[in-house]
């Protein structure tokens, strides 16, 4: 069993997931491979299925993630199917980072209101 598997594939500059590299191109013919453990700063899709490339978010990447869904909070903005996807993808990394970030944003108002009632 190959513990380090691929979890897609980069052709032409453009990037699949195993399952869609595979049906076009045969393993070699890549230009890149990556892995679980890339570190990326926003989620890479499959260009052809969109599903998401499980790699590893850095920190960038995971305010990233978090402002597409404060933005769909806030106007709609955003595709729910792509959203769900990064939750799931991504849940324990973002779990904790999104409570984070709605009291620094509830506080950093409380502080304004504080201000504006003197
Ligand atoms: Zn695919």
């Amino acid at each position: 069993m190959k513990l380090y598997e691929p979890e897609g594939f980069i052709y032409n500059a453009d990037i699949y997931c195993v399952d869609c590299f595979k049906k076009h191109f045969k393993e070699g013919e890549e230009e890149g491979i990556i892995f679980p453990d890339a570190e990326v700063d926003s989620p890479m899709h499959c260009i052809e299925c969109e599903e998401v490339i499980p790699t590893d978010l850095t920190n960038e990447g995971i305010n990233y993630v978090i402002e597409k869904i404060i933005d769909f909070f806030a106007d709609s903005r955003g595709r729910p199917k792509t959203l769900i996807q990064w939750l799931n993808t991504w849940q324990e990394e973002i779990e904790g980072e999104i409570i984070s970030f709605i009291y620094d944003s509830l506080n950093n108002a409380a502080k304004r209101d504080d201000v504006n009632d003197r």
